[in-house]
């Protein structure tokens, strides 16, 4: 079988740290054009717009979508549109209707949508999910500090509502936990940090219950310097189990678990051929709830201004 033609929308800091090489590496898809307003690509056809990619290149496939999370509906709603299944970054958009929208867009036209949350694919997270699946939870902590002036360099769109501040790190803890509990989980209370000169938070508490009433615990920070925490601990009643560095590494009970290698872009791109070969879609916005509901219930404490350097 010939390679499914991709077109890449939004060529940033994740599409070329991520998308790029784990494209390249899957035999099943090729990326013939690009769509970003300030950036071209040697060797591949580059475009303004998505719009303009869309008709000069008819032949596309299916496309996939890296921008920023706030102009991500309008891009998927045009791409589905125009005939096209599409690929999702996360977060799937700026809020859950437009997610809803995008999906029933989707299934009315019989195309693929993917929501893609890459931190599931962590080596570390099926694993979790198999030996959690049978234990008594007692307590869940999630530590998720990393430094926004690293991983997101001069990015202002991230400090805007739809950029979600210090949730656009923390969703991906959030899409790790909604996967491997074994009971759901719903928020109780909040605390969203906000910087003076910002709209979106920069530090977050938060304090969710799950359906038998063991707490589960965040606790986000986007100005961690030194070595950067992507940490989630699970008390069960056999122990401990700890998955670390974004779901790479996992322990239980104090002994270290082999896991597979990390792959989690070449996993997602693997998935989206698999998509596009059965017609399926794949949505989950549960991440997506419990920002919306820390943003519904959150206590709002303002914080010193912030700067990019
Ligand atoms: P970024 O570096 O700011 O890149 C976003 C890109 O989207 C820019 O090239 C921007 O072009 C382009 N863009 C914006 N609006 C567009 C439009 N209407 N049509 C076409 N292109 C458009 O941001 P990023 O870090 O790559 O993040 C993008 C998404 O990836 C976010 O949802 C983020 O959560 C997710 N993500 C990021 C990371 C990370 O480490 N940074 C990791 C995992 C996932 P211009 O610059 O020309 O405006």
């Amino acid at each position: 079988m010939t390679a499914r033609k991709i077109g890449l929308v939004g060529l940033g800091k994740i599409a070329r740290d991520q998308h790029l090489p784990a494209l390249a590496a899957n035999p099943d898809l090729e990326l013939v054009a690009v769509a970003s307003p300030g950036a071209a690509l040697d060797g591949v056809d580059g475009f303004e717009s998505l719009s303009a990619m869309l008709a000069a290149r008819p032949e596309l496939d299916a496309i996939t979508l890296c921008t920023p999370p706030g102009v991500r509906h309008a891009l998927a709603s045009e791409a589905l549109a125009a005939g096209k299944p599409v690929m999702l970054e996360k977060p799937p958009g700026a809020t859950l209707s437009e997610v809803e929208l995008l999906a029933r867009q989707a299934e009315s036209a019989g195309l693929t949508l993917f929501a893609s949350w890459h931190s599931r694919h962590a080596p570390g997270v099926a694993p979790a999910r198999e030996w959690l699946a049978d234990r008594e939870i007692h307590r869940v902590q999630i530590v998720w500090k990393e430094d926004v002036r690293v991983w997101h360099p001069g990015q202002e769109w991230i400090f805007e509502p739809a950029g979600m501040g210090v949730f656009d790190p923390g969703i991906n803890a959030l899409s790790i936990v909604t996967a491997i509990l074994p009971r759901p989980f719903f928020l109780r209370d909040a605390l969203l940090q906000v910087p003076a000169n910002r709209q979106a938070p920069i530090a977050a508490q938060l304090r969710f219950t799950d359906t038998a009433g063991a707490p589960v615990e965040a606790d986000l920070d986007f100005l961690q310097t030194g070595p950067q925490t992507w940490d989630i601990h699970v008390e069960t009643d056999a122990g401990r189990l700890t998955l670390t560095k974004g779901g790479s590494e996992l322990t239980i009970a104090g002994e270290s678990v082999p896991v597979g290698p990390a792959g989690e872009y070449p996993a997602l791109y693997a998935r989206f051929a698999e998509l596009l070969d059965s017609g399926a879609s794949d949505v989950d916005p549960a991440p997506l709830r419990h920002v919306a509901d820390a943003c519904l219930l959150g206590r709002r404490e303002a914080v010193a201004a912030f700067h990019f350097p």
